[in-house]
């Protein structure tokens, strides 16, 4: 029964998770200032969760846009060019989804167009929609390969993640200088160990760190 009326609250009859208003948003935030043990009536924390609740919609802006929007135009004319394209050090922020807290890192790209090529910071663009969005690195890192995939239709994505996490660096287990690396390798680059070390090489990763037949 309560969960009824719990579902009610929240998905409209078309079943779609409704947006709340800001005013809970920032009634949200209020409750989190108390919960930290602060006042949310004092002077300086006045207008913060107004200010909370733009930074969110700036950080979790990719809830709004379509990644396969930015690669919807792509170019033909690729003067019979027929290797690898690599796209390295892509810096993106994001947040994770268990606590909300920054992941910072960069993101290399490389595939093998077949015919068809897109402008590089359409690449870029891609990143940053995935990446503003409650994320787990292992998901944007392969969820970032399966649009180009699906889109541009190479013949082989690659796409390494590196990042640290907040959540890890500031809290827990308190590790500083950490950082996690993740790889989604499709087509090509999953089944030819050459292409594979070719892109790790042009990113500065030696392939032996992924489990690759490469000479690392
Ligand atoms: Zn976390």
């Amino acid at each position: 029964m309560d969960k009824a009326v719990e579902n009610k609250r929240v998905r409209s009859a078309a079943g779609q998770l409704e947006k709340p208003s800001r005013e809970e948003a920032e009634a949200a935030v209020r409750t989190l200032i108390r919960w930290s043990g602060d006042d949310p009536d004092r002077e300086g924390l006045r207008a913060t969760p107004s200010r909370v609740v733009r930074a969110y919609e700036e950080w979790f802006s990719g809830y709004t846009a379509d990644p396969s929007d930015y690669l919807s135009r792509t170019f033909d004319e690729t003067g019979g060019y027929d290797e690898v394209v690599v796209l390295r050090d892509i810096r993106f922020e994001s947040h994770c989804e268990h606590h909300m807290a920054p992941i910072i890192g960069r993101v290399h790209i490389g595939y093998l167009p077949r015919n068809r090529v897109v402008g590089i910071s359409k690449l870029a663009r891609l990143v940053e929609v995935f990446a503003r969005r409650l994320q787990i690195q292992e998901k944007m890192t392969a969820e970032i390969a399966s649009c180009l995939d699906a889109v541009l239709k190479p013949h082989g994505v690659a796409v390494v993640t590196e990042a640290t996490h907040q959540c890890m660096t500031t809290r827990g287990v308190h590790k500083t200088g950490v950082s996690m690396v993740t790889s989604r390798m499709l087509g090509v680059f999953r089944d030819h160990a050459e292409t594979r070390q070719e892109f790790l090489s042009a990113i500065g990763i030696r392939g032996g760190a992924h489990g690759g037949n490469g000479a690392g």
